[in-house]
């Protein structure tokens, strides 16, 4: 046997590994938080190379966010000592998987995707928001049913006549040309033997087709997931998946783990009972393994602008950076730390992304270093399109809906200059030669051919750096906000695939131009999904934000109260409930005893003084 072997199940429990060696061709783990499912599942793929001597290319494993797909790479790179055994293992989510198999093909992105339910509904003349009718066009395609829907049926073909002419995808017909592809039995690029899905709870029925399809030519099938944290009900998705899949599978075997490697005892004592309220009282089975640690802490404070406050000076007194002194008589944070903790042990989560505009603001102002995972809505507007649609057009030349955003957006073109000179592009493959060029064109053409030859050479941040001296956008501050994107990245497509995607899965971005390796991570609650940190702020939890409360919708109580409890399972060593206003109702849910209460200091508003000027 190969000498490694013993490492492979080292600390494994006996459950986990009886799911890393089970045999059966469908295989699916439930259990709660922290219980070592990814861990496991990413023992079972280094099991299925080493033991098993499946090719690491017949591996495909799909997570829910790039951030997890991340991850996981590396754990199982770490696992196997750098020697990159696992290097073709296909890690990613659903949509960055099946893009993989369907090869090259045009990304409708967030932003253009806005663009074109615009024109639609103008020209449809139908009354409703350009979102709206997004989700709607995603609902019909997810095969989600919607009594009364306001989508027509001629709005909904206009939009997809729209997509056919420019030859781009959407976000879902990615997911349902691959499907159709799978089902054809069709040769694809990438062909495997053995799937396995993390956070399956939260698959919808179009992803659980998928999975079928998959399925249907693999020899295994390995998922993972925990009802009680599937929050993307409103998208369809739900913890009957897990169900279905048992119907459709007799052969399924399944195991349950029980054992929570994550939290302190303390942290679970308030956990738990806050989702035993959607069992009836009931709660999960789940044994904290951590030995005891700090109280969890509820902090009232005056309003978001104080929250945020606190939330910067407790971090910087956690990191040790700041005078004790100072921090306390600013924010009034007397808790006591069990240890000096790094940024990037501390986590700041939030229920929309709304919220994180403070935070940001703050953290600034104390010189936290900080990363911010999220979608970014800053990505819709005109600037950012075009100059982001130069790029995209610069890499292929097939997307013209980049190459109109970019002339419309950023070179003053016209509507009719632009669709004249796209036109003739699509036909002919060149670009007009019109005298005199409409103005802005002579700008673009040197621009294109500047920029084609460097393209390829330059990481994405000095490509865009150029791009806004030459344009004279150095000083537009979500062109700046893209540049921090940009230094995550080595090279240019994969840079703008992450962009295209963004909508739908999550961007990071820094605090400046530059990467910090140690920094503060702030996530909405989904997007927190999976991970862990030593220290969890949970801000906003009080009523209308947690449970969130949109005027003209009833929430959904259970899947909210889910998402609480998954921003509140991410915490490792210690938790920090936030509150600016009236608490939320879940706080009723808590047991008092497990609490410690604080209130941040009143931040009065000094009329001078060097706090203030910050600002
Ligand atoms: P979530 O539902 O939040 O995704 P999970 O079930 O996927 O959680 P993991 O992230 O895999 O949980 O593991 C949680 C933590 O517990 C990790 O730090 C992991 O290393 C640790 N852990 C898991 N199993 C064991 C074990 N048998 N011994 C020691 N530590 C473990
Ligand atoms: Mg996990």
């Amino acid at each position: 046997k190969d000498a490694k072997a013993p490492s492979l199940l080292f600390g494994l429990n006996d459950q986990q590994q009886a799911a890393v060696n089970s045999t059966s061709p469908v295989t699916a783990v439930i259990a709660g938080p922290g219980t070592g499912k990814t861990k496991t599942l990413i023992a079972r793929i280094a099991h299925l190379i080493q033991e098993e001597k499946v090719p690491a290319s017949r591996i495909t494993a799909v997570t829910f966010t790039n951030k997890a797909a991340q991850e996981m790479r590396q754990r199982l790179d770490v696992h196997f000592q750098g020697r990159r055994a696992a290097k073709n293992v296909t890690i990613g989510t659903f949509h960055s998987v099946c893009l993989e198999l369907l090869g090259d093909v045009n990304i409708l992105g967030d932003a253009d995707a806005l663009t074109l339910a615009h024109q639609v509904l103008q020209e449809c003349g139908l009354k409703l928001s350009a979102r709206k009718f997004l989700s709607l066009v995603s609902q019909r395609k997810n095969g989600v049913c919607t009594e009364h829907s306001p989508l027509t049926d001629s709005a909904y073909e206009a939009y997809e006549e729209k997509l056919a002419q420019y030859q781009v995808l959407d976000y879902d017909d990615i997911l349902l040309c691959a499907l159709a592809l799978l089902r054809q039995g069709k040769e694809t690029r990438t062909s495997f033997t053995h799937l396995l899905v993390d956070e399956f709870q939260d698959t919808n029925p179009l992803q659980f087709q998928l999975i079928n399809a998959f399925s249907q030519q693999s020899k295994s099938l390995f998922v993972i997931g925990d009802p009680d944290q599937s929050i993307y009900g409103f998208r369809g998705a739900g913890a009957q998946c897990f169900e279905r899949l048992a119907q459709e599978r007799p052969d399924l075997e399944t195991i349950y783990l029980s054992e929570n490697y994550r939290s302190t005892p303390q942290i679970l004592s308030c956990a738990l009972p806050v989702i035993a309220n959607n069992h009836e009282g009931v709660s999960p089975h789940l044994t904290a393994q951590r030995p005891a640690g700090a109280k969890v802490s509820f902090v009232r404070a005056g309003d978001e602008f104080q929250e945020a406050l606190f939330i910067a000076k407790e971090i910087n007194r956690m990191v040790g950076g700041i005078d004790m002194l100072d921090s306390q008589s600013l924010a009034g944070g007397k808790r006591e730390f069990s240890r000096p903790m790094a940024f990037c042990d501390i986590a700041v989560l939030y229920r929309t992304h709304r919220q994180a505009q403070l935070l940001e603001k703050c953290l600034s102002i104390e010189g936290i270093p900080y990363v911010l995972t999220g979608r970014e809505d800053f990505l819709c507007e005109p600037l950012i399109r075009g100059s982001v649609g130069f790029f995209r057009f610069l890499m292929n030349s097939g997307d013209l809906l980049s190459l109109y955003a970019c002339l419309t957006e950023v070179m003053g073109l016209s509507q009719k200059q632009a669709e004249e000179v796209t036109d003739k592009f699509k036909k002919t493959g060149s670009f007009p030669q019109q005298t005199p060029p409409p103005a802005g064109m002579e700008k673009f053409l040197s621009l294109y051919e500047k920029f084609s030859q460097k393209a390829n050479r330059e990481k994405p941040q000095k490509l865009l750096e150029a791009w806004a001296q030459d344009t004279g956008l150095a000083e537009d501050p979500s062109l700046e906000k893209l540049i921090n994107i940009s230094v995550f990245y080595k090279e240019l497509a994969p840079f703008l695939r992450a962009l295209a995607l963004g909508g739908e899965g999550d961007v990071h971005r820094s605090a400046a131009r530059r990467y910090f390796s140690d920094a503060v991570s702030l996530a909405t609650l989904h997007g927190a999904k999976g991970l862990e940190f030593p220290v969890v702020f949970l801000c906003g939890v009080k009523r209308g934000v947690l449970p969130f409360q949109l005027p003209d919708r009833e929430s959904d109580l259970s899947e909210e109260r889910r998402l609480f409890y998954v921003g509140m399972t991410r915490a490792q060593e210690e938790l920090i409930l936030l509150s600016p206003g009236t608490p939320s109702l879940f706080l009723d849910e808590l047991p008092a005893q497990e609490l410690s209460f604080e209130q941040a200091r009143e931040w009065k508003e000094p009329s001078s003084g060097k706090q203030l000027s910050l600002f």
